[in-house]
C-alpha cells in the first residue's frame, strides 16, 4: 500500500457534485471578481469565527503583508515572531521593510511567551503569533505582555482554521487574523486565496480599499494599494467547504487521536496539546532524534512523510542579511532536525491510519 502525506482528491470527490455545480454557477453568472460570492463568503466566514469583519485577499502572504502595512508597521520597526514557522510569516514582516525578531518555541511548538519580554525594544510594534500545525497558541501571557507595552497582535491562522483558545477562535483574539486558503490548508480553495479578519471597522475598511488598488470608489484612489483580491470562483467553492469545515476538522481530530493512542515507540515523541487550546491537526508532527532514519524507513514501507520545516527562516539564504547566526535559536534549530509530519488529510481510511501506526511502532534504530 502506498500512502501519500497529503491528498486533496479524496475530499474533492466527497462533495464533487456540489463543487462542480457551484463552479458552473459562477462561470455562467458572468461576474468573476468582487461579486456576491466574495461578499457572501466574507460574511459567512466572519460569522463562523465570531468576528465583525472579514476581507478576502489573494493569498495568505498578502493577508500578512497587508495587515502589517495597515497597522502602520514599516522600516525601523520590529515585529516579534517565533523562529519555527513557515517563511511566509516572516516575509509578511520583511516585505514591509520591518525587522523580524525571533523568539524560541515552547514544548507545544508554539511561541514561548516566557521568552517574549526579553525581546521587546523601543522599536517593537507587534507580536506575530503563528498557530502552527493547527494548534491554537495559549494567548494569556501574550495578551498581557502586548497590553503592557502597547503592542499589536497579529495572528497567522494559515494552519488553524477553526481551532480555539478558551473557546475563542484563532484570528479573533488579537488585533487582526490572517488566513490562507491554499489548497492544502484545513479550509483550502482550488488555487490561491486568503483573508484578513478584524473587529476593527476602520482597519477593515482600509484593507478593503487597499486590496483593490487603493480605490474607495471606482477610479477614485485614496492610497497606493495592491491588486490582491479573492476571486469569485474560489469564494464560491470556499462557501461550500466552509459548511463542512467543522466536520473536516473532526475527522482530522479523529486521525490525530488514533495516532496519539496507537503510536508507542520510545524513540518517538508525540505532539502535545496545551491546556485551554484545541488543535485542528493541520499537521501531525512528531519528533525524534532519528528523524531521517524514520522517514527513510517509512518511505520503504510506502508511507510518505514531510518535514515542516527543514530550514528555519533565520538560516535561509533570503535572510542572511538579518545576521542571525546558526546556534542563535537552538530550540528552533533542533526542531528543524527532529520534526516529522505523518500523513494527515480528509478521507484517510482506518486501514491507512493503522498501517502508519504499525510501521512507526516497528521502527527501531
Ligand atoms: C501557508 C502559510 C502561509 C502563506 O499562505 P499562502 O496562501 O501560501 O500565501 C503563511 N503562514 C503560514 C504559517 C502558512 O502555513
Amino acid at each position: 500500500m502506498k500512502i501519500r502525506q497529503n491528498r486533496l482528491d479524496r475530499q474533492y470527490f466527497e462533495h464533487q457534485a456540489e463543487f462542480e455545480e457551484k463552479a458552473l454557477e459562477v462561470l455562467r453568472g458572468g461576474m468573476y471578481v468582487l461579486g456576491k460570492e466574495v461578499s457572501a463568503f466574507e460574511r459567512e466566514f466572519a460569522d463562523y469565527l465570531g468576528v465583525k469583519n472579514c476581507v478576502g485577499v489573494a493569498c495568505g502572504l498578502d493577508a500578512l503583508r497587508i495587515a502589517v502595512h495597515l497597522l502602520g508597521i514599516g522600516e525601523g520597526d520590529e515585529v516579534i515572531v517565533q523562529g519555527n514557522t513557515y517563511i511566509a510569516s516572516v516575509m509578511g514582516i520583511t516585505m514591509n521593510g520591518a525587522t523580524p525578531v525571533f523568539v524560541e518555541p515552547n514544548e507545544f511548538y508554539s511561541l514561548d511567551a516566557e521568552r517574549l519580554e526579553e525581546k521587546i525594544t523601543k522599536h517593537t510594534k507587534a507580536i506575530l503569533v503563528v498557530h502552527l500545525f493547527g494548534q491554537a497558541t495559549n494567548m494569556e501571557k501574550i495578551l498581557s505582555v502586548a497590553g503592557k507595552y502597547g503592542l499589536k497582535i497579529i495572528e497567522d491562522c494559515a494552519q488553524s482554521h477553526g481551532s480555539s483558545w478558551k473557546g475563542r477562535k484563532t484570528g479573533t483574539i488579537g488585533d487582526v487574523g490572517c488566513f490562507s486558503f491554499f489548497p492544502t490548508k484545513n479550509l483550502g480553495c482550488f488555487g490561491d486565496g486568503g483573508a484578513i479578519v478584524t473587529d476593527d471597522d476602520h482597519l477593515a475598511e482600509q484593507i478593503r480599499i487597499y486590496r483593490n488598488y487603493g480605490s474607495c470608489q471606482k477610479y477614485v484612489n485614496v492610497m497606493q494599494g495592491a491588486n490582491s483580491r479573492l476571486d469569485e470562483i474560489q469564494a464560491a467553492l470556499l462557501r461550500v467547504k466552509l459548511k463542512y469545515l467543522d466536520t473536516y476538522n473532526l475527522e482530522r481530530n479523529r486521525t490525530g487521536e488514533k495516532y496519539l493512542r496507537g503510536i508507542k515507540n520510545p524513540l518517538v515523541e508525540l505532539p502535545k496539546i496545551a491546556p485551554d487550546c484545541t488543535s485542528v491537526w493541520h499537521q501531525f508532527v512528531l519528533r525524534t532524534k532519528f528523524r531521517d532514519a524514520l522517514a527513510a524507513y517509512l518511505e520503504r514501507q510506502g508511507i510518505q512523510t514531510l518535514v515542516h520545516y527543514p530550514i528555519p527562516p533565520h538560516l535561509q539564504e533570503a535572510y542572511r542579511y538579518l545576521n542571525v547566526p546558526k546556534g542563535a535559536l537552538p530550540i528552533t534549530e533542533q526542531l528543524a532536525d527532529e520534526v516529522l509530519s505523518l500523513p494527515m488529510y480528509c478521507g484517510m481510511t482506518d486501514q491507512e491510519i493503522d498501517t502508519i501506526v504499525g510501521c512507526v511502532n516497528q521502527f527501531s534504530n
